[in-house]
């Protein structure tokens, strides 16, 4: 029996993937990469992104065919789109070809979901929205890196961003105990694994059932052996602390990165936004983790066209990307997510404003993003090995501490090299990435 999972989306929901995955392996099911030949296969939704809804009803018609030539094929759906009633009530009308349908809180129960569907042949709706007892330690995930992994620190998020869908998909804020964590790190270590990356809606809000904060949790994997790199994502400007920052002095193996949203440079978008800082505390806390650590490296998410934004507060959104000089950017044009407060909001931008700051902001981003790379032409970095590269397999892929995509070669071969620490000279440099070759 065969499975493949399509995943949209967040590391979140990646992660929720590899634990899928894991699930279905234990069964006896093998992976296939085709998701049409498959006997099972799971999509793994999320509404964040635009079109969430097209797209995904999209998917779902591809598969009609296939359920019509193979009854015995199994649909499953899950992730943030079911965990909106009016996506499962329009699943259930049209789509009659979707056996299964879970939230992301009841993943756990997915080979129950699974036995019953086959046994009984009837379509199986399983979401609920505020589990107390999300456990992981029943998981075996299937990895995507060998040498690296996914560590879910929290599940849901307590903000209300007021152009987020998330809070309503995913829950209010859960920490997992720090005992917890550290138990699946040295579990993941002692299976070769040396870099982790702490995922939560808002990792700085942690706060497990003792008392332990973000900045404990830091430093107690810090003390893993095997570790040798920790990161995080996401951080929320309102919420990290003095103590986490000072992670970056104290905590040799976190990774000099940090992943800080702001969204927009404007004050009033910011408070339409529900996002509780403002531009000055903002650049007050870049300061502070650059006085910590000078060679952080910073991306970011912003949102162009959020409903009222002027020409003045997108000004301020160019100013506070010119200031911060961030390494990477995610840019968004806004688009509302159907039950979120913002998506009741008149006044909306026109569009061939929005793609005009759209391209201004993007024009900004890379041109801050080159000249931050070019800073790197003739230095020796230390690259953790990933991949081999797609059109060129001499040529190997990794990332540096300060998670700089590095295309490299070496006279080693990429067996010797996957996940292990390199030492790379930087000849290239471009918009997204650096080019290099081994030094020995
Ligand atoms: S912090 Fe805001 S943007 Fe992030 S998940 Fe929570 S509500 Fe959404």
């Amino acid at each position: 029996m065969r499975y493949h999972i399509i995943t949209y989306g967040c590391q979140m929901n990646e992660h929720d993937s590899e634990n899928i995955a894991g699930l279905l392996e234990a069964m006896g099911y093998e992976h296939v990469d085709d998701p049409y030949k498959a006997d099972v296969t799971v999509i793994n939704t999320c509404s964040v992104r635009d079109n969430a809804d097209k797209r995904f009803f999209g998917t779902l018609g591809q598969f009609k065919k296939v359920k019509k030539n193979r009854p015995d094929f199994v649909l499953c759906v899950c992730g943030c789109m079911p965990q909106q009633p009016r996506v499962v009530e329009e699943i259930n009308k049209r789509f009659s070809w979707v056996d299964i349908v879970f939230g992301t809180q009841n993943i756990a129960e997915f080979p129950e979901l699974l036995e019953k569907r086959l046994k009984t042949g009837l379509r199986v709706r399983a979401i609920i929205d505020n589990n107390p007892d999300i456990s992981e330690a029943d998981m075996k995930p299937v990895r995507m890196h060998r040498h690296k992994a996914l560590v879910n620190i929290t599940y849901g998020c307590n903000n209300f961003c007021t152009y987020c869908i998330v809070p309503y998909t995913r829950g209010r804020e859960k920490s997992r105990m720090m005992s917890d964590v550290c138990d699946e790190v040295r579990r993941l270590a002692a299976d070769g694994v040396v870099e982790v990356m702490l995922l939560g809606q808002n990792v700085d809000s942690y706060r497990d059932a003792a008392g332990h904060r973000f900045a404990d949790l830091i430093k107690a994997v810090n003390e893993i052996d095997g570790i040798e790199r920790i990161r995080f994502m996401t951080s929320h400007p309102k919420d990290i602390s003095e103590e986490m920052i000072d992670c970056f002095r104290t905590c040799d193996k976190l990774c000099h990165n940090i992943h800080l949203p702001v969204q927009s440079g404007s004050d009033s978008i910011l408070k339409r936004m529900n996002r509780h800082y403002d531009r000055a505390s903002y650049l007050e806390t870049v300061d502070k983790l650059r006085k910590a650590a000078p060679d952080i490296t910073i991306s970011t998410d912003v949102i162009v066209g959020f409903p009222g934004e002027t020409d003045e507060d997108f000004e301020q959104t160019l100013d506070i990307a010119r200031r911060v000089e961030y390494d990477s950017a995610f840019t968004f044009i806004y688009s509302p997510r159907e039950g979120t407060p913002a998506a009741k909001f008149t006044d909306k931008v026109p569009d061939d404003v929005c793609h005009e700051r759209f391209d201004r902001l993007v024009d900004v981003m890379n041109e801050i993003s080159l000249k931050k790379n070019r800073e790197y032409k003739g230095k020796v970095c230390e690259v953790i090995a990933e991949g081999v590269s797609r059109n060129d397999d001499t040529v190997i892929s990794g990332r540096t501490d300060g998670f700089k995509l590095v295309n490299f070669t070496s006279e080693r071969s990429p067996e010797q090299l996957m996940g292990r620490k390199v030492m790379v000279e930087i000849t290239e440099t471009k918009t997204f990435s650096l080019e290099g070759r081994e030094v020995l």
